[in-house]
């Protein structure tokens, strides 16, 4: 894909190409933001601008098609190793650097969740940084910059990103075929990820948000096993809870607008727009905030690493009152 055809961060790929073509590219970068939001995608594609035979990223020629295949010998990518980025890697990829490009006017090095570089691994990255080369861009990665050694940092320019709208994420998921619909309930639970939005959470999210919503509306604070058992399985699935509170907020969010007679447009859950006018019915405005307060102090509680299944079993009875 051409790098002006890259959707969405147009401030940050305006950024690049300006630097680019006017021969002010830094040395280093480091791009920030959270996870799945085209960080790496960026980076992937300003190599592919800087070697691309037409200069444009043009995806055909022999060029491109070497990185599409990733074996150009002038894109170096680092990731961690297990938990770690080592010393031996950021001194191999030295060994590397030491030498001109082979093909390319520079070599880019990748190093992704740089945040993940051990003492030792990123001491040895100082010395690189310090004494860079006219041919070498480094583009360092991380969701948490705040736990990268401030000595990288402070010789980084820094490039933040930000969440990608949902409305861009709904259409780059209609462009993959995915429709209409799905896309926009996906895009709005997503977070602002893409790499969430087409990842195996997708089914997740459409299959089990229809269950859950449908199990918690039909508990009864008046019979307490059910309640403790669905707890219990969801405290099971620990992975899987974060979308569990994402897919409850969309549903009470919308159970909001519905109480507060809002557009239907501005629905997220368009599809299970039945049950949740179903249950709207026996809402007020004072126990859907109070429901969506609930749900919000569960995240928090989760974040405290507090019992998860306690904390499931107090949402769920807040949700069934
Ligand atoms: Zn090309």
């Amino acid at each position: 894909m051409p790098f002006i055809n890259i959707l969405g961060h147009d401030r940050q790929k305006k950024q690049l190409a300006q630097a680019w073509t006017s021969k002010r590219l830094a040395h280093a970068y480091l791009f920030t933001g959270a996870e799945g939001i085209g960080k790496r995608l960026m980076a992937t594609a300003l190599a592919r601008l800087i070697f691309c035979d037409q200069q444009s990223g043009c995806g055909t020629c022999a060029a491109c098609q070497r990185l599409a295949h990733n074996n150009h010998p002038d894109l170096h990518i680092i990731e961690p190793d297990g938990a770690q980025i080592k010393i031996e890697q950021i001194r191999q990829l030295q060994t590397e650097l030491s030498h001109p490009p082979l093909e390319a006017p520079r070599r880019i090095c990748l190093i992704d969740e740089a945040e993940k570089l051990n003492p030792a691994a990123g001491n040895a990255l100082l010395k690189t940084l310090e004494e860079p080369r006219a041919d070498v861009v480094l583009i360092l990665i991380s969701a948490y910059p705040d736990k990268v050694m401030e000595t990288i940092r402070s010789r980084c320019q820094k490039l933040p990103f930000s969440r990608l709208d949902q409305t861009l994420i709904s259409t780059i998921l209609t462009d993959q075929n995915i429709n209409e619909g799905e896309s926009r309930i996906i895009a709005a639970l997503s977070e602002g990820s893409l790499k969430k939005a087409l990842g195996s959470d997708r089914e997740y999210y459409l299959q089990q948000r229809i269950e859950i919503f449908k199990t918690i509306t039909a508990l009864s604070s008046a019979s307490i096993v059910p309640m403790l058992e669905f707890a219990e399985k969801l405290a099971a699935n620990k992975e899987q809870h974060d979308d569990l509170i994402w897919i409850l907020l969309s549903c009470y969010r919308d159970l909001f607008l519905l109480v507060h007679q809002a557009s239907p447009a501005l629905m997220t859950n368009i599809d299970m727009e039945h049950h949740l006018r179903k249950q709207a019915g026996k809402e007020t405005h004072l126990s859907i905030q109070r429901k969506l307060t609930a749900i919000l102090e569960c995240r928090q509680h989760f974040l405290r690493n507090v019992n998860r299944q306690l904390a499931l079993e107090v949402l769920l009875m807040r949700l069934t009152n």
